[in-house]
């Protein structure tokens, strides 16, 4: 007789459960909208289950790892961030876990690029001063102007998936473009991009040819107008280029007085209170932000100071936030889709039970020969 595979989901993601149970799989989800407490996690682990569902909320470590040493066989996370999961932890009990990636891709680099025109052209005060009936007459420069895009010098960090994405965006802004990456850089995507900006430029479609070009990290942040963050959370000890706190009292003050950051990527990659310093004296002209080091923001946050509220968009880890995007079974365009297959991969053993040949498993390299 088959298996009946035992799942418990930290979070409800709609439909793609059904999918579970039609084929048979008990399936217990978290009624609550907030993450259960991390004792939950442990005690459903402790119970014997064969699969764990997770958000970026839930903090899976040695504690959830041991816990389900002798029966849990995968923690599928619906999310393509798996800062939340330690790695090692999960190589140590040899627990393969695994994420959403590319199907959140172009939802949160639109996303972030929206963020970038809303902040630029100043749109929240904009609307503000129309609501609020402070709209009083029209004027060549008063109570203020935003900054056009088109035409800028944008710093792309990071140029994995969402960074290039996001690169594809900027192209119909004839936005000129300076890439970093210490880890990965992909010529034949910036010698595509320089074609298009090429032959924009030659069939008349923009008045100056835009152009791209890998530079180091201070050279980006030195030159941009726009700096927008693609980076995954890493600590020091977990990379050769660790990204917590990449942006610092130091690295904000290479930035123009003029320049604005955006940052979609995790909240820890920005040092939350020197941004603050930064916004408030005017280093840098203006932030929108995506993601904290504490989520949802505390109430006593430095971003959320009265006086610089004009210059600092805050939105609500949003940016992947699109229907399809989140909730389609399809796994080719939904992350619920992806996350359940990635946990039928492991659990059925499709692929012939070979994790190095499943495309959503993550820590492969703790399955290798
Ligand atoms: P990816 O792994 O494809 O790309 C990340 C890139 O960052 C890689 O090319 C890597 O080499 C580069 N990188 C690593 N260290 C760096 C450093 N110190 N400086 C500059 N670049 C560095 O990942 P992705 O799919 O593009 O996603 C990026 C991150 O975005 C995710 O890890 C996640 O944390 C975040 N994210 C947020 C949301 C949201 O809703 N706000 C949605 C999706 C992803």
């Amino acid at each position: 007789m088959k298996k009946k595979f035992r799942v418990f989901a930290t979070c409800d993601i709609g439909e793609a459960i059904d999918l579970l149970r039609n084929r048979g799989y008990e399936v217990e989800v978290y009624p609550q909208p907030e993450a259960p407490p991390k004792s939950l996690i442990v005690e459903k682990v402790k119970s014997g289950i064969d699969g764990l569902i997770t958000t970026l909320r839930d903090q899976i470590d040695a504690e959830v790892f041991r816990a389900g040493k002798s029966h849990l066989k995968v923690v599928a996370q619906i999310a393509v961030g798996f800062d939340n999961i330690n790695r090692a932890d999960a190589n140590r009990y040899k627990i393969p876990f695994t994420h959403t990636a590319d199907v959140l891709t172009e939802a949160t680099a639109e996303f972030a690029f929206f963020m970038l025109g809303s902040l630029a052209r100043r749109m929240w005060p904009a609307e503000h001063l129309t609501r609020e009936n402070q709209w009083g007459y029209w004027h060549p420069y008063l109570p203020f102007l935003g900054d056009e895009v088109t035409g800028k010098i944008v710093a792309v960090i990071g140029t994995g998936r969402i960074g290039l994405a996001f690169i594809k965006k900027c192209v119909g802004f004839d936005l000129n473009i300076l890439c970093y990456d210490p880890a990965y850089e992909n010529h034949d995507y910036v010698k595509t991009i320089q074609e298009i900006a090429n032959l924009r430029h030659a069939r008349g479609l923009s008045r100056e040819r835009a152009w791209i070009k890998y530079v180091s990290f201070e050279e980006a942040l030195r030159h941009a107008d726009f700096v927008s963050v693609h980076v995954p959370l890493l600590r020091a000890g977990e990379s050769k280029t660790p990204t917590y706190h990449l942006f610092n009292e130091q690295t904000l003050r290479l930035m123009k007085p003029t320049a604005m950051l955006v940052n979609t990527s995790r909240g820890p990659v920005v040092d939350e209170t020197a941004l603050a310093r930064a916004l408030r004296e005017n280093w840098i002209a203006g932030a929108a932000l995506d993601v904290y080091a504490t989520e949802p923001l505390p109430t006593d946050s430095p971003l959320r100071d009265p006086a610089i509220a004009d210059r600092c968009r805050l939105m609500p880890h949003f940016a992947s936030a699109a229907r399809i995007t989140r909730l389609s079974t399809d796994p080719n365009k939904g992350m619920a889709g992806r996350c359940v297959q990635g946990l039928i991969d492991v659990l059925e053993e499709n692929y012939g039970g070979d994790i190095m040949k499943m495309p959503y498993v993550v820590n492969k390299e703790a399955f290798g020969k």
